[in-house]
């Protein structure tokens, strides 16, 4: 186990009991990698915090997370009968299903008569879901839990749902993604009849960013002469030290800028590592001796070659070196709470 995701436990729970405060009526994301710590770990702090309900991404992953959780499991993928209708566990009544077409809920309801449902609105993210014209009959047939929307990032949030509000009278719970507390604030005061529900992944298991990290293993280190050929390709690195650590594809190390080119600054950097990167010489998320060291070449499976220049007092084997990385798409050995 050398590539591993520590989480101060007191901390990072301490974080969602903060923000779950801040947030009535949150619905948990557990999905895909579990945000890195994983849908398990998730499951089980979601029933810690005490909410009646967490939200998963596929059907896929509903029978685990149900099985650790023990609430109810909104499934945000729509029900397909083309895709899911030999599905085993469509009758589990801990699901709430999602759908955007009539023939969709026939097909589910001739397979599990008492499935419940919500219906899912057409939003400006264009994916999918019911033309918000269609909605309110939709939702009738169904006698649906409620209503769920799906918005882009960023805001102008709130005027496209109230649309949807106003359009679909009967329904009184709204099921809502990318709101931010204050639009819900704004959306409760505007509509204080209706209950929303945000389903909210990224910011409640990140809410305390200093709470975790991924730290990896040194696994060796060797000093370098200018021009010494290292790895598949046989690269010309040095002079300084070639430091081998734990953590490369499989764990989700890439050839990428640690963090997301937000600001012109961060994009120019990222224009300039796309140039280093054509050199094989792109910044790798290790940080060692105080510095993120260059990649040698590509990572491999599941080790990195780093260069360190001459004057940089290496590490030692052994040594645990921190890993900046977005953690949705990390898959570490081993996540350990402490
Ligand atoms: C992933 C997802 C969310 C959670 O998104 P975060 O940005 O992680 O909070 C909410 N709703 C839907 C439909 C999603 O697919």
């Amino acid at each position: 186990m050398s590539f591993v995701l520590h989480v101060d436990g007191e901390r990072w729970r301490a974080g969602h009991d903060h923000f779950v405060a801040e947030h009535p009526g949150v619905v948990p994301v557990v999905k895909g990698n579990g945000y890195g710590f994983g849908r398990d770990l998730l499951c089980a702090e979601a029933a810690r915090l005490g909410v009646p309900m967490v939200a998963v991404g596929a059907y896929a992953e509903a029978a685990t997370a149900l099985a650790t959780f023990g609430g109810d499991g909104l499934v945000m993928e729509p029900y397909r009968a083309a895709v899911h209708a030999d599905l085993p566990d469509l009758a589990n009544r801990q699901v709430v299903h999602t759908v955007t077409t009539e023939s969709d809920l026939e097909s589910l309801r001739s397979v599990a008569g008492e499935a419940r449902v919500v219906v899912e609105g057409l939003t400006s993210m264009n994916r999918y879901g019911t033309p918000v014209a269609d909605v309110a009959a939709l939702a009738g047939v169904a006698d649906a839990l409620g209503v769920t929307l799906h918005l882009p990032l960023g805001t102008g949030h709130v005027e496209e749902i109230s649309r949807f509000i106003a359009a679909v009278p009967g329904v009184q719970t709204w099921f809502v993604s990318h709101v931010t507390a204050a639009e819900l604030a704004t959306l409760a005061a505007r509509f204080p009849e209706h209950e929303f529900r945000p389903r909210i992944g990224t910011d409640l298991w990140y809410a305390d960013k200093g709470s975790y990290e991924v730290r990896a293993h040194v696994l060796d280190v060797r000093p370098v002469s200018k021009g010494a050929r290292v790895g598949y390709r046989q690269r010309a690195v040095g002079p300084g030290h070639l430091v081998v650590v734990s953590g490369g594809t499989s764990h989700g190390v890439a050839m990428e800028s640690p963090s997301p080119a937000a600001t012109a600054r961060s994009r120019a950097i990222a224009v300039t590592e796309g140039i280093l990167e054509a050199a094989h010489r792109v910044r790798s998320p290790f940080t060692v001796s105080g510095l993120m060291p260059r990649f040698a070449e590509p990572p491999h499976m599941q080790c990195s070659l780093l260069v360190l220049p001459t004057g940089v007092v290496p590490p030692r084997i052994g040594d645990e070196v921190t890993v900046r990385m977005r953690l949705t798409t990390t898959t570490p050995d081993a996540v350990i709470v402490s």
